[in-house]
């Protein structure tokens, strides 16, 4: 059995429908019945892992010389550490629950040089995309409580008042956030949430990892980056799950060589209440739930002309934008973008290198 016949197994464990990589929007399609491997002189390694809350499946070959299985462990050490030490702010001691509790404190905060450079990197975004994608929504996020209402299945959710929601605006806003001689100045009340680029940054901190790997795929809840190309030489399928039938895909594209893919969607994290669906992307400017008209973004995004973060990053932007101020984003950016509207229209947009 070959690597990428495994990983369907591993992804079967899990109980996905499609062999899917996650139960998010894109998924890892026709990893079956390659029979290219193993080859002499490469090593594979597939497994399964789950960090930050989300099932993670990488499948890799290793370059001759190098180790598949050293190179997987690396790649989940890395993750580990990156969520633990560095960007969950729900875990207490990590660098991003550190910036939050100097929230107001004259002095700060002083930045590691990987934090500067995500944040740094988040916060050009954020103005590009004028606003729509802005990291400082810990506060708001914290207010309509949704992840927890999610995971308890709560029946009677209630949604926060127009008034706490107007209130805890004010704390919120990417332009209030200050960087200065590597230390962060966030106002009182702040709190700082990198849950939409979490799993594009674990990508990117696989670089290292990536460069021996001849071929393979990591996929990381909604965002996936592929590696080379399908054994045999073929093109890596990725499919984009339909979003009114999540058991369906909707679209899929054919890619040859190193991509980064992030989808975002409305039909991922969402409770129900009073016949309205409340889901966990907001839109800054109202301080709801964002409701543009589409339903789920994706990008696809060289791996060479970009980063983890940034297609991670790009598809929350371009879900809270809309179709129309999305494309003119999209476009910024030079990536393709597939677009589900809430009509079920599928939109898409740019070229895809
Ligand atoms: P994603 O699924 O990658 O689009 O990321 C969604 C997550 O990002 C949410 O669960 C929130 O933690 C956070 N988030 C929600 N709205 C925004 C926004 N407008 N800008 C940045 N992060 C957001
Ligand atoms: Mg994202």
């Amino acid at each position: 059995m070959g690597i990428y016949d495994s990983v369907s197994n591993v992804i079967r464990h899990f109980g996905c429908r499609l062999g899917a990589a996650s139960l998010l929007g894109v998924l890892v399609l026709a990893l079956t019945g390659c029979g290219a491997f193993p080859a002499p002189g490469y090593s594979e390694k597939t497994g399964a892992e789950v960090m930050m809350d989300t099932y993670m499946t990488f499948s890799i070959k290793a370059r001759p010389g190098e180790n598949a299985d050293s190179l997987y462990d690396s790649i989940v050490d890395k993750g580990r550490f990156l969520e633990k030490d560095l960007i969950s702010g729900y875990i207490e001691g990590s660098e991003l629950s550190r910036i939050n509790e100097s929230a107001g404190k004259a002095e700060g905060y002083p930045l590691s040089g990987e934090m500067e450079e995500y944040l740094t990197d988040c916060l050009e975004i954020s103005e590009k995309s004028g606003g729509a994608f802005d990291i400082s929504l810990g506060a708001l996020i914290e207010l309509w409580n949704l992840e927890d209402a999610i995971k308890n299945e709560t029946r009677d959710y209630i949604p926060p008042a127009d008034e706490e929601i107007s209130d805890c605006l004010k704390s919120c806003g990417y332009e209030k956030i200050r960087i200065e001689d590597h230390r962060i100045f966030i106002p009182e009340g702040m709190r700082l949430e990198l849950g939409a680029v979490g799993k594009g940054i674990l990508l990117d901190s696989a670089g290292e990892e990536v460069s021996k790997i001849s071929s393979g795929i990591l996929a990381a809840g909604g965002s996936i980056r592929t590696i080379g190309y399908k054994p045999g030489g073929g093109k890596w399928n990725i499919a984009v799950r339909d979003p009114f039938d999540t058991g369906e895909i909707a679209e899929s594209v054919g890619l040859l060589g190193d991509y980064f893919v992030s989808t975002s969607g409305d039909y991922e994290r969402f409770i129900k209440a009073d016949d309205k669906k409340y889901h966990h992307i907001f839109d800054p400017k109202t301080g709801y739930p964002a409701d543009s008209g589409l339903t789920s973004v994706t990008v696809v995004m060289k791996a060479e002309e970009g980063s983890g973060l940034l297609s991670d990053a790009l598809s929350t932007a371009i879900f809270v934008l809309g179709e129309n101020e999305g494309r003119v984003l999209a476009n910024e950016y030079g990536v393709y973008v597939i677009m589900i509207r809430d009509d079920g229209k599928i939109v898409r947009y740019g070229e895809l290198r």
